[in-house]
């Protein structure tokens, strides 16, 4: 099971506004809740994703 922030397109194709899985269509879900409040700050998400775009 993997967390929101280690999918590659959490926070930058996936958003709550453009959301490619379910997980961040509801404000209820897994994935729309850590990028609604925070849990995950915006910064680290362009890391990882840079990081992963690299692997
Ligand atoms: S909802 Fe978006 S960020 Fe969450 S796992 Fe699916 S594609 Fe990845």
């Amino acid at each position: 099971m993997l967390k929101p922030w280690e999918c590659k397109v959490f926070g930058t194709a996936c958003t709550p506004e453009m959301p490619i899985g379910t997980c961040m269509v509801s404000s209820e879900g897994a994935c729309a809740a850590y990028y609604n409040f925070g849990r995950f700050s915006r910064q680290r998400v362009r890391e990882v994703s840079i990081e992963a775009s690299r692997a």
